[in-house]
């Protein structure tokens, strides 16, 4: 993959490097939103979407970044108290989202880089009446993956729904929304799915939006059952980022000629490979690094390395950059202990090493 910036090929975990192909994709003419191609443009969409999110649901197409559809799920979620699962700065945002929209929030925080627990969640949900949690998939500040299906099972046990944030892991982490019987899952454009910042996507069981329908105050823009009345004509509700859904047409296609599990496939590899790589350099070089994930629950699209205390974050990437590689340094309180790999998107295991090399070079010197 070449690289697309004058910063250098990017492994930030979002945005994360867009292939010329789909830059190209966006040179296509405006057309009208309220017609026949762009409903036919639509219908395009939800056959490359539907399969990524492996639903028959519509898939919802929001003109907003990721935080947009987590607003919707609050919104739109039942009244009631929430418990937000907190476990990394994505999920504590969630948790923020829910306080500002005037939800009644209760924080359930394990340590950055854990996961959540069954057991302890099982006994938490039986402690205070809550109607849904929040949950992040693959905790992009940490590189946490926690275990949604069951996650999702457990609420449901109490009958809470289950709100679900996979902006980094849908498309290169394994989701099953309809098999898993999952009620909300939302997701962004720039991290796995390789687009341009600017889209999220999100699906919803019918009867989270038949429930919805019963919530006051859901507002507009992020109104799911406004979003669901309009994907069932293949139209959204207000004027779309119409660039944005030519990108996304050409990348679905290059999604589904991968297939989804091929794709997920080559993301765990390059987990795989990264974390391989944390334990070479480090007896080489003498130097602790280490995954702050635990084996187990490590996210195949991001890995958080921790530094030596004697390298900063910021110094690292910006060495890093001199050799044409863009990493992302911490993100909220581990801003200067860590840096991440965004090992996501169309990257290759061809691309990691090249990023690898790059941060091998930076610890050796
Ligand atoms: C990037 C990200 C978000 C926020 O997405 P924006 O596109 O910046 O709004 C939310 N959750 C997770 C897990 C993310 O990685």
């Amino acid at each position: 993959m070449s690289p697309t910036t004058a910063f250098g090929t990017f492994f930030l975990p979002g945005p994360t490097e867009v292939r010329e192909e789909i830059m190209t994709a966006m040179l296509q003419p405006m057309i009208p939103h309220r017609g026949p191609e762009f409903e036919r443009l639509f219908e395009r969409l939800q056959q490359g979407l539907r399969p990524i999110f492996k639903t028959e649901r519509p898939v919802y197409i929001s003109s907003s970044s990721g935080t947009g559809m987590m607003e919707a799920a609050i919104r739109c979620a039942p009244s009631g108290r929430i418990l937000c699962l907190v476990n990394g700065a994505f999920s504590e945002r969630f948790a923020h989202i829910a306080s500002m929209c005037g939800r009644d929030v209760d924080r359930y925080e394990v340590a950055w880089g854990q996961v959540h627990a069954i057991p302890q969640l099982d006994e938490r949900l039986s402690m205070r009446k809550y109607t849904a949690i929040t949950v992040v998939h693959s905790e992009t500040s940490t590189g946490a993956l926690n275990d949604v299906r069951a996650i999702s099972d457990c609420a449901h046990r109490h009958s809470i729904a289950c709100l679900i944030d996979s902006v980094s892991g849908l498309g290169g982490a394994e989701l099953h929304f309809d098999e898993w019987k999952l009620d909300y899952v939302l997701t962004g454009s720039q991290k796995a799915l390789a687009l341009p910042p600017g889209l999220s996507f999100a699906a919803a069981s019918a009867s989270f939006i038949d429930r919805a329908n019963g919530t006051h105050d859901r507002g507009v823009y992020f109104d799911l059952v406004e979003l669901d009345a309009y994907a069932r004509r293949n139209q959204t509700p207000s004027t779309p980022a119409l660039t944005l859904f030519y990108a996304l047409e050409a990348q679905a296609k290059s999604i589904a000629a991968e297939g989804l599990e091929t794709r997920w496939a080559r993301h765990k590899a390059m987990a795989v490979r990264t974390q391989e790589w944390i334990t070479k350099i480090s007896d080489e070089t003498g130097k602790k690094l280490g995954n702050i994930a635990p084996l187990g629950s490590q996210s195949p699209t991001v890995s958080t390395i921790r530094l030596p205390s004697d390298t900063p974050a910021e110094a690292f990437t910006a060495a890093v950059a001199k050799h044409g590689i863009v990493v992302g340094a911490g993100y909220g309180k581990l801003k200067s202990s860590t840096f991440r790999i965004g090992h996501m998107g169309d990257h290759t295991m061809e691309s990691l090493e090249r990023c690898l090399a790059a941060c091998s070079s930076v610890l050796r010197s």
